[in-house]
């Protein structure tokens, strides 16, 4: 999708830092962090959000848990604790209409969210 901000990011034609980048996934800093560590965890390939992720793509999601995972553990923020979070849709705030997975931590966070 080359009109998708986060395909293009993670297909490299918009230069970030990528924390992590393989064939499935890459991940890289929110450009407007809400806490210490915050990561956006995205496959490569374009799902709009969670409603559309298939039956095929559960090593799509076994890998973005284990990069969450190793992103965590990078970031020190494995053994304090952290968010992981696909907001979905217009009440969750979506912004973005590629999935990602927000990975938070470094802070105490609140529950409920607002
Ligand atoms: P959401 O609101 O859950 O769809 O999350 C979208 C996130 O993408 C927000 O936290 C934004 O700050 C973040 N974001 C938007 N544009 C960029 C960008 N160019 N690079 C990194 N993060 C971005
Ligand atoms: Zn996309």
């Amino acid at each position: 999708m080359d009109d998708c901000l986060f395909c293009r990011i993670a297909n490299g034609a918009i230069p970030v830092e990528l924390l992590h980048n393989d064939e499935l996934v890459a991940a890289f800093r929110d450009i407007n962090p809400q806490a210490p560590t915050h990561i956006l965890i995205v496959p490569k390939a374009h799902i709009a959000d969670v409603t559309q992720v298939g039956t095929n793509d559960g090593q799509l999601l076994a890998r973005i848990m284990q990069v969450a995972a190793e992103l965590a553990q990078r970031e020190g923020i494995a053994a304090t604790g952290f968010r992981l979070v696909a907001n979905t849709g217009p009440n969750a705030g979506q912004t973005v209409p590629h999935l990602h997975f927000h990975l938070i931590g470094g802070r105490v966070l609140g529950w409920p969210p607002g």
